[in-house]
């Protein structure tokens, strides 16, 4: 056995929630057909069906940037441009998986505060040009959560919806982490979503609670054409899919996806209290989901990072990120808050 390290750093870090690893056991017990024609499958798909009330076309991915890359290329040519803002994760921490899937297609930043695109600049990108020799805007991607915490309310989804309607536009959603936001949001998954006018959605597992998996929401089928080509081509398809798709079923069926999600939110909220009630480290943003982002003098990280303690500083516009998880424990705030104050005396 590894020593268990003292982190802050991301959501991935963490192990499997028991309620997916219960249903991923399950899954292998016996042997099922490959390829997606297994009965995990069908039911994980019909459990998204039903949690968003529509009928959409789903599938299952291994990770987000492929979720992400491949369903930008579904909406795109080559020729088109997605806008997002500038700290979206396609844009920093893809290594230009977007572009390379849909060969090309570019990426235009635009601004916002608290990571959220300012609708105005969004337009302001799209009416630009209208000449040939600019990447024809396609597509508004959203991530929710944003890269920096915050939560998109849904007049906002709305906005921005009506804004790609009047320019034909279509609308993506990098939803990592979505369940976190769903949970603030206090809405229904469909109000959250397509009723906000999102097209596609990629719905993150792994910073959810699972080992592996991403499953993409097409809510207009018809974008989903031959979309099942693209995950092979991409190696994207699972042969063993049931060990995503069970995992999922697990996170659905037994409400895990949402409980996992309000734990890791509420540990951030805790988080941003007891640092709210201490002088020196400044928070840089209202934490709305499972991230508490903090200025602090180098010392005073060089001094934690001494203590064990893992967390980032080079997301979003810097400062500490500290992400909170399904299975963040209080003592763990707790020990960071008791080394935190050494480290500034
Ligand atoms: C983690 C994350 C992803 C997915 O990353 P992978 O490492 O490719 O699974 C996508 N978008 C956001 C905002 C993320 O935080």
């Amino acid at each position: 056995m590894s020593e268990p390290i003292r982190q802050f750093a991301s959501d991935n870090y963490s192990g499997v929630c028991p309620e997916a690893l219960e249903y991923l056991l399950a899954a292998n017990r016996g042997d099922a057909p490959a390829y997606g024609n297994d009965s995990w499958t069908q039911r994980a798909a019909d459990r998204f069906r039903e949690l968003f009330e529509t009928d959409c076309e789903v599938f299952f991915v291994f990770n987000g940037t492929a979720a992400n890359s491949l369903s930008l290329a579904a909406l795109c040519q080559s020729y088109h441009s997605v806008i997002c803002h500038e700290t979206a994760h396609i844009e920093t921490d893809e290594c230009g998986g977007p572009e390379f899937a849909s060969n090309g297609s570019k990426l235009l930043l635009a601004k916002g505060e608290r990571g959220k695109l300012d609708p105005e600049d969004v337009e302001r990108l799209i009416v630009r040009r209208s000449d040939i020799h600019y990447p024809k805007p396609k597509v508004v991607s959203v991530t929710q959560a944003t890269e920096l915490g915050t939560v998109y309310g849904v007049e906002e989804l709305h906005a921005l919806r009506e804004l790609a309607d009047r320019h034909r536009l279509k609308m993506h959603m990098d939803g990592a982490r979505f369940a976190n936001a769903l949970v603030t949001l206090e809405r229904t998954p469909a109000q959250a979503t397509w009723q906000a006018g999102i097209d596609v959605l990629c719905l993150g597992g792994t910073k959810n609670g699972m080992a592996v998996g991403e499953a993409i929401l097409f809510f207009d089928r018809e974008l989903a054409a031959d979309f099942a080509y693209r995950c092979k081509q991409a190696g994207q398809l699972a042969s063993k899919m049931r060990f995503i798709a069970a995992p999922w079923l697990g996170l659905l069926e037994t409400g895990a996806w949402l409980r996992n999600a309000r734990q890791a939110n509420e540990m951030a909220a805790y988080l941003e209290r007891r640092l709210s009630a201490m002088v020196g480290p400044r928070l840089m943003f209202p934490r709305q989901a499972n991230s508490v982002f903090l200025e602090l003098p180098p010392p005073a990280i060089e001094a934690l990072r001494a203590k064990g303690w893992q967390f980032y500083t080079f997301i979003g516009v810097g400062g500490a990120r500290l992400m909170c998880s399904w299975n963040t424990p209080r003592e763990a705030v707790d020990q960071f808050i008791d080394d935190l104050e050494h480290s500034l005396n």
